[in-house]
């Protein structure tokens, strides 16, 4: 097990230690000790050959892979990547945030990801449809929508989710739309999904801002400029905020005054990227991560901050839109400078409620409005962003410690209650 996974372990371990030592009661203190043992290892680990005919009509071979990491809450529940570093070990730790994730949000989901060792950026659409069918074949025992369901994650999106949707409905003789979240309106997604985890990352700013006295009006600088990340800047930008600074995987842009985003927008769709907008400074994506902002947002991939970034880093809070983008080390430096850290697991689970929203008006094929998407969403931050905090205030741990606390102690309850 290489080290992505074990990081994974070593916190599960500190947190262990931390509930037996400063458990509020002794339920609390004896509730962990064997739960924590269950949730160490996933519960299945799948691992699939996907051969793809190309459009040159040369054969492939991919990899894809899914995790089953936890369904103590319900069934599993997590993206499906696709990127040339998946691989099993980091597929597991994402699988395990996941089951985090949802109990801190207190949606009745356990945790699960999976991924196809793949660049998506050489497929064609077509290529990129045969493949993606291919994976839900090869998965079909395994998901469903009262077992595991698939939403989109790195360079996967709706269009992915339709084609995972048809193929699934298909081998089973039936629509099903509840297998998979994040799927196009027009066969069932929610409105709402598309910016949800930018929208409920937003939701807990707010709410954390309020509760540190941060001044009203933000500087903020976003590092990733995919769906959470541009969602994220115009939700800011229109609510009065000043975005300085965004970078994508070509470059990074900066403007002291801010970035007007709704012409950013308009250039990237126009130009393939952030790099060369008018009214704009090119900076180094390592300058973006340690401008004196009182907000970052990291929204690209894991590890991004580094031990040697973090050193340098400035921002006032970091809002963890991706999933694990500040390294272990990194994260003891950044903590040791008292920067607020806003931990992912909170910060960009907005996504995954939205999801669980969209899957109930499936179960249900009763679908509501836009403002009743937002009104739940606001409320499910709002009250998880709550708990973490008053889970901060009694162990008196970081926020990232506190809603790992919040989730065990929910994960041990339905485990006790279950039976091990
Ligand atoms: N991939 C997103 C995440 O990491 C969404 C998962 C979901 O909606 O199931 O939270």
């Amino acid at each position: 097990m290489s080290k992505n996974y074990n990081n994974c372990l070593s916190q599960l371990r500190k947190i262990k230690n931390i509930i037996q030592l400063k458990g509020k009661n002794s339920r609390d203190r004896e509730a962990v000790y064997e739960e924590m043992e269950v949730l160490e290892k996933p519960q299945k680990i799948i691992q699939v050959s996907l051969p793809v005919r190309m459009d040159d009509g040369t054969l492939k071979v991919f990899e894809g892979i899914r995790v089953q990491h936890s369904d103590i809450r319900g069934p599993f529940k997590g993206g499906i990547r696709f990127h040339p570093k998946v691989n099993i070990d980091e597929v597991k730790s994402l699988a395990f945030w996941m089951t985090i994730k949802s109990a801190v949000v207190d949606i009745p989901y356990g945790g699960g990801k999976g991924g196809i060792t793949v660049n998506p950026k050489e497929l064609s659409q077509t290529e990129l449809e045969r493949l993606s069918r291919t994976y839900i074949r090869k998965m079909s025992n395994d998901i469903g929508p009262d077992k595991d369901i698939p939403a989109p994650d790195v360079y996967t999106n709706p269009q992915t989710m339709a084609w995972f949707m048809d193929e699934y409905s298909n081998i089973k003789g039936k629509n099903i739309p509840g297998v998979v979240t994040g799927k196009p309106i027009e066969i069932g997604g929610s409105l709402g999904r598309d910016k949800a985890t930018a929208q409920g990352g937003y939701f807990v700013f707010e709410n954390i801002k309020k509760k540190i006295n941060l001044r009203d009006k933000v500087e903020v600088a976003i590092h990733g400029f995919g769906n959470a990340g541009a969602n994220f800047a115009k939700i800011a930008s229109d609510n009065g905020h000043k975005v300085v600074a965004i970078s994508d995987s070509k470059g990074t842009v900066f403007n002291k005054n801010g970035l007007n985003i709704n012409e950013l927008m308009e250039y990237k769709r126009q130009n393939g990227s952030v790099v060369g907008f008018p009214n704009s400074e090119k900076i180094k994506w390592e300058e973006l991560l340690t401008l004196k902002v009182d907000l970052l947002v990291p929204a690209a991939l894991e590890g991004t901050i580094t031990k040697e970034i973090a050193l340098g880093v400035k921002a006032k809070v970091i809002l963890e839109l991706a999933n694990g983008p500040i390294t272990p080390e990194a994260d003891e430096i950044i903590d040791k400078n008292n920067i607020l850290v806003i931990p992912d697991v909170l910060a960009n689970a907005g996504g995954v409620v939205v999801s669980y929203f969209e899957w109930v008006q499936n179960l249900r094929s009763y679908y509501w409005d836009e403002e009743k998407v937002r009104t739940q969403l606001y409320n499910k931050m709002n009250k998880a962003t709550d708990v973490v905090w008053r889970a901060k205030e009694e162990y008196k741990e970081n926020m990232r410690t506190a809603a790992y606390i919040a989730a065990f102690l929910e994960l041990s309850k339905s485990l006790k209650v279950r039976g091990i």
